[in-house]
């Protein structure tokens, strides 16, 4: 590990004066740290900034502190009841000691878990812009089939943001230009030929919460997530499914995938299939066809698009069936 200048920051606005690598849980950052993959002059501790709390809004949403620990937002009354598909991914990542400590605002800026960026023997264009990508004719049995690019294939390992992005969440930040809210659709980039830009916050920017909508009454949603071994392991396919259905019709569907792409990944193609469509077997294989019609297999990655297309059957059966 390299030196580097540690400090505390007291209030948000003498965080993104401060300008450095923020450091919450500490789950992702300090683990790069120890390999040298990350190796920021600058870590500004903002633990002890106010954003650890989960409010419910006027408008019947929700407003999660960037700092709200993985396990007191799952484990959260209102999250179990309402925002039940955020609660099942949270609990399906890492370990408890894991969740823990990390946060939602960390959870949200995870790096990816491809073996080459997190060893510093190999090249990679997104640890070393212009290095080159080992994944592409390496062992690439756990990267992207949905929105790779020449120079990086790596997919994002977050589940609690693939529950998100189904639930429609907002992203506010604060930074040197003042306050932004970014739909969270529009905060993550493809890797494209930039693949060491994984997202719109400018430098000093910090993520201070996250809201989600109100959801209206009856609504459904499930997360189910596929992986080699069924404990603190990261997907190779995974779910998150917001639905409402009303005379066996689906009149609202909103699906999200991870561990197939480069960013939490949602499926258009899959919610215009299911919208306005009987909610049967039939209508859900047709969505998950049409969830991976644009999929890009790598030599050892193809298997992903048919465990994709199943799993996204299987959430849409589960989700269904529990009314
Ligand atoms: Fe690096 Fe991306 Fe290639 Fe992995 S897939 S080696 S992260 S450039």
């Amino acid at each position: 590990m390299q030196v580097f200048r540690y400090s505390q920051a007291r209030t948000v606005e003498g965080a993104v004066r401060a300008n450095g690598t923020f450091l919450a849980g500490g789950t992702t950052l300090v683990d790069l740290m120890k390999l040298n993959v990350l190796q920021p002059p600058a870590v500004i501790d903002i633990n002890g900034l106010p954003l650890d709390r989960v409010e419910s809004l006027p408008n019947g949403g929700l407003r999660i502190g960037a700092l709200v620990r993985n396990s007191d937002l799952a484990w959260n009354e209102t999250v179990k009841e309402k925002y039940t598909v955020l609660s099942e991914a949270l609990l399906s990542g890492a370990s408890p000691q894991l969740r823990n400590m990390a946060t939602t605002g960390g959870n949200l800026l995870q790096k990816t878990r491809c073996y080459y960026y997190r060893d510093t023997n190999y090249a990679c264009n997104k640890r070393q812009p212009g290095a080159g990508c080992s994944a592409l004719d390496g062992f690439n049995r756990i990267h992207a089939v949905l929105g790779g690019s020449d120079h990086c294939v790596a997919t994002h390992p977050s589940d609690m943001a693939v529950a998100m992005m189904a639930l429609e969440a907002t992203v506010h930040t604060q930074g040197p230009k003042g306050e932004r809210s970014i739909p969270l659709d529009e905060f993550y980039l493809v890797p494209g030929d930039t693949p060491e830009k994984e997202n719109v916050l400018v430098p000093g920017e910090i993520i201070t919460h996250v809201t989600l909508p109100p959801l209206a009454a009856g609504t459904r949603s499930h997360y189910l997530k596929l992986r080699d071994r069924a404990q603190y392991e990261f997907a190779l396919a995974s779910v998150a499914v917001v639905i409402q259905i009303s005379g066996g019709n689906i009149t609202r569907a909103r699906v999200a995938f991870g561990g197939v792409a480069t960013k939490p990944w949602r499926s258009r193609e899959a919610e215009r299939a299911l919208e306005g469509h009987a909610a049967t077997t039939e209508t859900f294989s047709r969505a998950s066809d049409a969830a991976m019609a644009g999929a890009k297999p790598l030599q050892y990655n193809g298997f992903k698009i048919e465990l994709a297309k199943r799993a996204l059957v299987r959430t849409l059966e589960t989700t269904t069936q529990t009314a």
